[in-house]
């Protein structure tokens, strides 16, 4: 190309290792030049939200950490990319770009904008894919059309080329030329207030955090991930999700550490062209990983999604405009002690398990009627782990207008969620200091526990903790009738 330098951009792929644009440059004999440019505007109305930038600024501080111990270091700039490419490239002479895709739909428009103006402008392109194990164009049903379905789509991806193993970290960087990079501090990323202290209890943030996360899941849960995954109270799920959405590891590599995981127990790997569906642990972990493929799936096909429901009929569904009973969801006071421990949970840490996720937005959707969109719009400033086609295909399935959604008439009750997935009432105890004292089963029903239970444990309903917002019988029959109200309307739904 006869360049000897390539800017190498990193957005969603804040890592060292299994990095494709990375080694591009390296294999190509270029001049690593590592940048970062914080441009939210790019993202449209699906710009970081709180918590992610609070981790994010902790991912981007790890990764200048990993650069400089390779002798490079980051080059952080804030602004339009196209313009701070165009300085960045004039600074340090390089005629070349790298990055590795985005496949969110604003975010990859934009993407291919700079892309074709800066080879317009002479610049050597290179793009990749670093951060799903299949592109979301290449897989199609028979009659070329999208999966809307998980289990198709999944017998399908394991019938394609399986991904290959992941790319080895560079041992060393030459330094980037001196040109002006920021403080990160100057991008603002973190909040004013002490609030984003909480938010790295999640996890570590940084590819060391996302690798030691993988690394402790094999050894210690992934054997027993199908039984104990759905348990809020315990350690039983991987946590990879802040990790896989910064791209501080990449499916890739959980996808080969697993596989290895299971050649070494002499177990088959890779489930291939295998096609049941009642797995193990590492199985059931797998088919995680593919969940997030078919999101991705679902929204580049359907790139309306994070706004408009998938199914169309579901644009006219009866939702209420109810400011307080959305405040009480928000701030874990609905009465409902498993709902209200998650969103002392989601509030306080920035995670949110994932059987809790779902008991949290069947109640807001089903007992509330309050519209998914206000859920998501919630859980996008709120999780450090808020990803547009993970959060879209959570919110849509449990407002049963989504992919392969639960349908609307399934209606979780909290309580028994709560008995089933938090026997103990461990979970709630530990997000609840005020019903801590409660045991089964009232934890999951306060106000059905006789008054001396309540006195004993020094619960005053109403006051030391609140009464139902709502009676569970009457929001399931409200919400019946809702659906009922959309089956009779002008757009059947199917
Ligand atoms: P594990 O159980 O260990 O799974 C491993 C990985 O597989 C996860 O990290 C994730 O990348 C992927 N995965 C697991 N479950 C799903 C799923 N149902 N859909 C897609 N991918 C999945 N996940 C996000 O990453 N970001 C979000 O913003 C998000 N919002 C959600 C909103 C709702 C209403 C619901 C019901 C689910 C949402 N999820 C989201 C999916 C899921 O809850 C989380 O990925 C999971 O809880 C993360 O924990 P983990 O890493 O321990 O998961």
């Amino acid at each position: 190309m006869g360049v000897s330098g390539a800017v190498i951009l990193f957005r969603a792929d804040l890592r060292l290792s299994d990095n494709p644009a990375l080694v591009a440059a390296i294999a190509r004999g270029l001049h690593a030049i590592p940048l970062y440019t914080w441009n939210p505007d790019a993202e449209g109305p699906w710009r970081p939200g709180a918590a992610s930038r609070c981790w994010l600024h902790h991912s981007l501080a790890a990764l200048k950490a990993d650069l400089k111990r390779l002798g490079s270091d980051l080059i952080v700039r804030r602004g339009p990319t196209l313009e701070v490419l165009r300085e960045v490239l004039a600074a340090t002479g390089a005629r070349a770009l790298f990055w590795n895709r985005r496949y969110e739909p604003l975010a990859a428009a934009h993407d291919a904008m700079v892309e074709s103006e800066l080879r317009r402008a002479g610049c050597a392109v290179g793009t990749f894919n670093a951060s799903l194990l299949w592109e979301p164009a290449d897989v199609r049903t028979r009659s070329g059309t999208p999966f809307q379905v998980f289990t198709p789509f999944y017998k399908r991806v394991l019938a394609l080329d399986l991904p290959g193993s992941p790319l080895e970290r560079p041992a060393s960087l030459a330094p980037p030329p001196r040109i002006d990079s920021l403080e990160l501090d100057r991008l603002e990323l973190l909040p004013r207030a002490g609030w984003g202290d909480g938010l790295t209890r999640a996890g570590q943030p940084g590819e060391a955090g996302a690798a030691r996360a993988l690394t402790e899941f094999l050894a210690e849960s992934v054997s027993d991930y199908r039984e104990q995954r759905d348990y809020p109270a315990r350690h039983g799920t991987s946590r990879l999700s802040p990790h896989l959405h910064f791209g501080e590891i990449s499916p890739r590599q959980a996808w080969h550490a697993l596989a290895e995981r299971q050649a070494a127990k002499g177990k088959p790997a890779a489930g291939a062209v295998d096609d049941r569906i009642v797995e193990s642990g590492p199985d059931c972990f797998r088919r995680e990983l593919i969940w997030r493929e078919f999101a991705h799936h679902i929204l580049h096909h359907f790139p309306h999604t994070p706004d408009q429901p998938l199914r169309s009929e579901f644009a006219g569904f009866p939702w209420r405009d109810h400011g307080g009973a959305l405040r009480a969801w928000q701030r874990g006071r609905t009465g409902y002690p498993i709902v209200d421990a998650g969103m002392r949970e989601l509030w306080a840490t920035g995670w949110l398990h994932n059987r809790v996720r779902m008991i949290v937005a069947s109640f807001l959707v089903k007992h509330l009627l309050i519209d998914w969109r206000e859920g998501a719009r919630w859980f996008w400033d709120t999780l450090v782990d808020a990803d547009l086609a993970n959060n879209t295909l959570g919110w849509q399935w449990s407002a049963g207008c989504g992919a392969d959604a639960v349908p609307y008439f399934r209606i979780f009750n909290p309580s028994l969620q709560g008995e089933k997935f938090d026997p103990q009432g461990e979970y709630v105890q530990r997000w609840l200091p005020e019903l801590a004292l409660l045991r089964p089963p009232w934890i999951h029903r306060p106000w059905e526990a006789p008054p001396a239970a309540l006195a004993a444990a020094g619960v005053r309903l109403g006051t030391t903790y609140p009464l139902p917002i709502v009676e569970h019988k009457a929001a399931r029959e409200r919400a019946l009738a809702a659906l009922k109200s959309l089956r009779h309307g002008s757009c059947a739904a199917t």
